[in-house]
């Protein structure tokens, strides 16, 4: 009797020491949310891959691919049924992954010469309405144009907005919402008769304060990218990683319940200590370089060791970003002889990724 009650301590011992070993506590993966037709091959995959491969974090990014009730006229053709989601749910369910669904707000309401379903259906949420969708889009333009953004000072916007972040948390039984926010080129524009002459920052930080407050209400959390936050200018990491557009002070502005994810796709760039020091939960998101993600591993660790307890916990893991659509991933993923080489490959990154933060527990 004896030697089973010392047993049952050994072994409940050891269960406690086997769970500290987790080298962090977001191992993420971001991808679009698949196509109606790829559902089945997409829960193989939550099933098959991210589970074994130690994700516990799924950011899906759905924007208007959902067949809204609230926002019927939201609705992109051909959009996911309530039947598929729960499909995709249950099976994060069963493998202890939290799902984040991701709509993209304020800023990335076009892509190329498609004006998002948001816009499409009311232009009058435009914060530049006289720039033209052009019918060839080329980068750079004269407009400035990457992709449009709605206007934040609109008095109509943000009750279309909250229908759609309610429905697709309540559909995904989501704890956490993700509202995208990078990129933002179009803000406080000289034109928009609500924003002109307005601080960028603080329309910026506005929007995501209202954003988080809405979410906290329901008792979840708001995730957004980081770039907004970070002074492209005199870091050196220019308008698209980081901010050149003058929303950096934002960074002071917003609460501290919005988690970051700080993308870098180029180099381990160490601004997760940045957003850890101003008291932000952060995640180090990589893309198609192998190489950087591996070294953002070892730096959110090196970070967390060489922290004091009060920041530690605000290093909370890496996330893996596919920005192609999740069916060309799920088909290269099953004939890797697909891959497209000379940029990098978001295959190779996702399994360097899973593979840095393997070694880590293993060698602990
Ligand atoms: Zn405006």
């Amino acid at each position: 009797m004896r030697k089973s009650i010392y047993l049952f301590i050994v072994t409940f011992f050891c269960s406690l020491v086997a769970t500290s070993q987790a080298a962090f506590s977001v191992n993420s993966f971001c991808i679009a949310a698949p196509s109606q037709d790829r559902v089945d091959d997409f829960v193989h995959f939550i099933t098959s891959e991210l589970a074994p491969n130690g994700v516990n974090t799924l950011i899906l990014r759905v924007d208007f691919n959902y067949a809204y009730e609230s926002r019927k006229e939201l609705r992109d053709d051909n959009p996911l049924s309530r039947e598929s989601v729960k499909k995709i749910v249950s099976a994060c369910q069963k493998n202890n992954i939290e799902v984040i669904p991701q709509v993209n707000l304020l800023g990335h309401q076009s892509w190329a010469e498609k004006l998002n379903k948001l816009l499409e259906v009311y232009p009058e949420f435009d914060e530049t309405p006289h720039v033209k969708i052009p019918e060839k889009y080329e980068w750079p333009n004269k407009d400035g144009l990457y992709c449009k953004s709605y206007c934040p000072l609109h008095p109509q916007v943000h009750e279309v907005v909250f229908d759609l972040i309610d429905e697709i948390m309540e559909v995904f039984e989501a704890k956490a919402f993700h509202a995208g926010l990078d990129e933002v080129f179009y803000i406080a524009d000289p034109l928009c008769p609500r924003c002109k002459g307005k601080d960028p920052a603080q329309l910026f930080a506005g929007e995501v304060t209202l954003l988080s407050q809405h979410i906290d209400k329901k008792g979840g959390r708001l995730w957004i990218w980081g770039d907004r936050l970070i002074d492209g200018a005199t870091t050196g990491i220019g308008m698209w990683e980081g901010s050149t557009n003058h929303t950096e002070k934002a960074v002071d502005m917003i609460p501290k319940s919005v988690v970051i994810c700080d993308w870098h796709y180029e180099k381990a760039i160490p601004t997760p200590a940045y957003f850890a020091l101003k008291g932000f939960d952060v995640v180090a998101c990589s893309w198609r370089k192998p190489e950087v993600a591996v070294q953002q591993v070892k730096m959110m660790q090196g970070f967390k060791q060489n922290s004091t307890p009060e920041m530690q916990d605000h290093f909370l893991g890496v996330m893996h970003t596919v920005w192609s659509p999740a069916g060309n991933f799920l088909d290269k993923y099953d004939d890797p002889k697909q891959e497209d080489g000379e940029k990098g490959s978001d295959l190779q990154c996702f399994k360097a990724m899973v593979s840095a933060v393997q070694k880590i527990e293993t060698d602990q």
